[in-house]
């Protein structure tokens, strides 16, 4: 009896463990920084150093390619990890953290708005993920423009691409709320339904997101539910964009938290987004949420070069606009370092869409990173309302911004 228990809880810390630990580098170069964006994922930057919270496999990697560059490091958890989910296990955010939409809460949202509101409210599905689950979202738009002929400007809302960032699941839904809602009272809101396609997906990678509350703890998951082999899973969906693909900033070990997949748009949750702009020739601006740090991101993020041309000026305008709201850093993907793979990289450079992406709050790791708490959603969407409003507002026209 003993001795199984003690095989037991061998092979259960072991084997199906795997330690999360927190990182301090040291990176003041763009050549260091660029070094350790292809071990890690950089979470947070701050005058010359980086922090970050990393993968047992990256945390090894780091400490035999990158040594000089560690300056300390502690273990943060140790997670049970890397069994893919079964069935239709019922989902929770840890206790005190209800306030944040499920999977199947974030659904009945948009089917309950669409269902309410069919005159200006779709629900949508662009695809299917690893696990089966539908990649679920909302077009708001008045119902005359779908079978319009006239040319309608369209923009595209995307939340949590990585498990962890729970709060850009919450952006978005926001969004849809508040569009739905204000329709009939705001002047300003109703102008703007009538005259865009509005697509919001609150949850590409439902997989990962649900991963990661499993059992009601946290777990760190950044990445898709891809099975590669036992006990390795995942590759990061924000990597695996076609575009420049694995030109920098990430990592073509299965293991790693920046793995880029075996090729350009292998996961299903990348080919949905894919599929789903190609699909509508109308998207003019795109909007990818992710956390954190408050960054406004804008092309490029594989290479140094900036984009050149009154594209360059539209970028750096309209997040220098929306910074005045939400107090974020506006600045190109690559001002700190190199990540290839992205969605915006992709959306721009294959389709001339006006792309951001936006680090949301909070600011450090030491607000809570991932993780500050339930508190922060409506914080976090009061700040970006005008930012999201904003750029609805200029799909019209993105140019119309340096005219
Ligand atoms: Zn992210």
């Amino acid at each position: 009896m003993k001795l199984i228990f003690i095989l037991i809880s061998f092979y259960s810390s072991t084997i199906f463990a795997e330690d999360i630990y927190w990182v301090h580098l040291k990176a003041e170069t763009k050549q260091q920084r660029n070094q350790l964006a292809n071990i890690i994922h950089i979470d947070q930057y701050i005058d010359g150093k980086i922090y970050s919270t990393v993968n047992e496999f990256d945390y090894n990697n780091l400490k035999i390619n990158a040594p000089e560059l560690l300056i300390e490091s502690h273990k943060i958890e140790n997670i049970s990890t890397n069994r893919a989910l079964v069935g239709d296990e019922v989902f929770e955010f840890p206790k005190g953290e209800e306030k944040f939409h499920t999977y199947a809460e974030a659904n009945k949202v948009l089917q309950d708005l669409t269902t309410a509101n069919p005159d200006i409210a779709e629900f949508i599905t662009i695809g299917e993920t690893h696990e089966k689950r539908k990649i679920n979202g909302i077009r708001i738009t008045h119902k005359k423009n779908r079978s319009s002929k006239n040319f309608i400007p369209g923009i595209l809302f995307l939340g949590t691409h990585h498990a962890r960032e729970h709060i850009s699941t919450e952006v978005p839904i926001f969004l849809a709320k508040y569009l739905v809602e204000n329709y009939k009272a705001s002047e300003n809101i109703r102008k703007l339904v009538d005259s865009r396609d509005i697509y919001i997906i609150p949850i590409i990678n439902p997989d990962g997101a649900l991963y990661d509350i499993k059992s009601r703890s946290y777990k760190m998951w950044r990445k898709n539910r891809r099975k590669i082999k036992r006990r390795t899973y995942g590759v990061d969906l924000n990597r695996n964009y076609g575009f420049e693909w694995n030109t920098g900033g990430s990592s073509s070990n299965p293991r790693s938290d920046v793995y880029h997949g075996k090729h350009p748009f292998s996961e299903p949750e990348s080919i949905a987004v894919k599929d789903f702009v190609e699909s509508k020739s109308n998207l003019r601006v795109m909007l990818s949420f992710h956390t954190y740090s408050e960054l406004i991101l804008y092309p490029w993020g594989h290479k140094n070069d900036p984009i050149g041309g009154r594209e360059e000026e539209v970028f750096k305008k309209m997040a220098k606009d929306m910074s005045k709201w939400n107090g974020y850093t506006p600045q190109s993907s690559s001002d700190l370092y190199i990540a290839s793979g992205d969605t915006c990289d992709w959306a721009f450079g294959e389709h001339g869409i006006f792309c951001f992406t936006f680090e949301l709050s909070p600011k450090t790791y030491g607000e809570g990173g991932f993780y500050p708490g339930a508190r922060y959603i409506d914080v976090v969407n009061q700040a970006n309302l005008k930012p999201m409003l904003y750029l609805i507002d200029k799909t019209m026209n993105p140019y119309q911004v340096i005219d």
